[in-house]
């Protein structure tokens, strides 16, 4: 018995001393995504204050998961509710298949819908590339994120009107 009581107390001192310090916007944002998520998360969330936007708080209004979808041709959702977090689903397949680069295309897609509330735009460019990674995908423009593009996109995502 005195064992116990000296262990419970060990535990007390040695917890109180380890108080977490109150989270960022940014680490805060992190805890509402699965883990597989969050260097996704991270980098939109440096990208887009790169770009002069601010988009911690409404980050962390939303919460994304990696989950089975029942459809063969969606790789991401958003679902807005009104009383609870925007929610991100990413399809487990996809997600199991997918180049980083293209994980990081789907899940910036939909957090530009749960945190931009941004909608489809399905613009292209002359060579029928798609103007905006919130093309739908079902539209006539081709997708086409890659290294080189990437950075055009991300403007684009953050600063629409400008394009
Ligand atoms: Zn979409």
């Amino acid at each position: 018995m005195k064992g116990f009581i000296s262990s419970v107390m060990l535990i007390l001192i040695f917890s109180s001393c380890f108080d977490p310090e109150p989270f960022t916007p940014e680490q805060e944002a992190h805890l509402n995504f699965e883990q597989e998520l969050r260097v996704h998360v991270e980098n939109y969330l440096f990208e887009a204050e790169k770009r002069g936007i601010d988009v911690s708080e409404r980050i962390s209004e939303v919460q994304g998961v990696i989950n089975e979808i029942n459809d063969d041709n969606v790789a991401g959702t958003c679902t807005w509710h009104s009383q609870s977090p925007n929610e991100i689903v990413i399809d487990e397949s996809f997600w199991n298949n997918a180049s980083s680069l293209y994980r990081e295309f789907v899940v910036f897609h939909e957090l530009g819908h749960c945190v931009q509330d941004r909608g489809h735009r399905e613009d292209q460019f002359t060579n029928g590339n798609c103007v905006s990674i919130m093309a739908s995908g079902v539209g006539n423009c081709r997708t086409a994120y890659s290294t080189s593009t990437r950075e055009a996109y991300l403007d684009e995502l953050f600063n629409p009107t400008e394009f």
